[in-house]
């Protein structure tokens, strides 16, 4: 779109405020076009239905090596909201997944390790949950298995994020519209019990179906039943081996959730292994998983153009591997070093698009994109009872 139409644009629109006129003016000063079919929206305006993305061990410098690496193109930098949170734990200036999705899930900085739970090892009150109470429909999608620490943060209260089968039966209890991901293991043979969660699923109403039975992407759509799909029986495949289900199961799920009622819906997709393969300091393959976490992102953003009611977050737990775009790189030919296999504590991006998406810019604790989330669905505050 060409500066002068937006500027017709900006001033058509007389509920624009000020910081959508930044917006506008800024885009025409470095020539950096809108990208077609995103709108801006007039500041504190209401979502009715959140995305949120979370690229497990993303930092700037993933997302930059992703970009250069792709003709300098990425889906989630046409979002026109930049901020960035502070990603460390209540007992570790380096947080881990399951702390860092525990303070998205509930707004609360815990310990490395607790799963929805406060750093006093209560029970968390998390925004999937609150979503659900107020009539929502819920999802959840992830390239690990369900049950790993950063979607377990948003359904299961564990003290430790290896109690598996525990956080399987969570899920179960959690009444998830959607969700989708490996480890069927923990549903199905469990080792703790004798329980078969699949049946319970079924006994709830959902379809209930596996990588043994069927393709992810060839089940059947029916928004009037509850959708349980385990995509692995332990973890998923890495993108390079073959595994290519989360952009399309993304699109069939904003889909589906959008069909499921009409009081709006919460979802969390997560590009697991993005960190694994950083930890493993394999940027080859790293950059693989980024490009098929940012396909997801392309089918929420595609969701969203055309609406007005649906705020779109991308943003990652923390960065993983201290990595650096070395010299002597050049586009597609990156020289890319890592300083630790373990996870840094560099501030994290946070990118927006939508209503309420302005909530997002600045710097703040990560605990604050639970704020942010809650704020742009109109949420009341808690009692600090609940909070905690
Ligand atoms: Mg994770
Ligand atoms: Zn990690």
């Amino acid at each position: 779109m060409p500066c002068s139409s937006q500027t017709k644009y900006a001033t058509l629109n007389i509920l624009l405020a000020f910081i959508g006129l930044l917006m506008v003016s800024n885009a025409c000063k470095t020539s950096a076009p809108v990208p077609a079919g995103l709108q801006l929206f007039e500041p504190g305006r209401q979502a009715k239905n959140i995305i949120l993305l979370i690229g497990d061990g993303m930092g700037l410098t993933q997302i930059s090596a992703a970009l250069y690496s792709n003709n300098n193109q990425l889906a989630m930098l046409e979002m026109p909201v930049v901020g960035f949170h502070k990603s460390h734990s209540a007992d570790n200036l380096i947080t881990d997944s399951a702390a860092g999705a525990t303070a998205f899930a509930c707004g609360v900085k815990t310990y490395n390790g607790a799963i929805g739970l406060n750093a006093d090892t209560v029970a968390c009150y998390s925004i999937l949950a609150e979503a659900k109470s107020k009539g929502m429909a819920t999802g959840l999608i992830a390239t690990s298995t369900i049950i790993h620490a950063t979607p377990a943060a948003f359904y299961a209260h564990q003290d430790s994020r290896i109690a598996y089968e525990d956080i399987a039966s969570d899920l179960v209890a959690a009444d998830v519209d959607l969700f989708i991901g490996g480890g069927s293991q923990y549903f199905i043979h469990r080792v703790s019990d004798k329980r078969d969660l699949y049946e319970e699923l079924r006994l709830k109403g959902y379809y209930v179906s596996d990588h043994s039975a069927e393709d992810v992407l060839r089940a059947p759509f029916n928004p009037q039943r509850g959708f349980a799909f385990l995509t692995a029986e332990s973890q998923p495949g890495a993108f390079t081996q073959g595994r290519t289900y989360l952009p399309l199961s993304t699109r069939y799920a904003l889909q589906y959730l959008a069909r499921r009622n009409s009081k709006g819906f919460f979802i969390m997709i997560e590009g697991s292994q993005i960190d694994w393969k950083c930890h493993q300091n394999d940027a080859r393959e790293a950059i693989r998983e980024i490009l098929d976490f940012d396909a997801a992102v392309r089918e929420a953003l595609e969701f969203a153009k055309g609406r007005d009611d649906t705020l779109v977050i991308v943003t990652a737990d923390h960065e993983t591997g201290g990595m650096a775009i070395q010299p002597g790189s050049r586009f597609g030919r990156l020289k890319i070093a890592f300083t630790t296999n373990s996870h840094t504590a560099a501030l994290v991006p946070v990118l927006a698009y939508g209503p309420s998406a302005e909530l997002f810019s600045g710097i703040y604790e990560n605990t604050g994109i639970h704020t942010r989330m809650r704020q742009a669905l109109g949420f009341q505050a808690l009692s600090s009872a609940k909070e905690r």
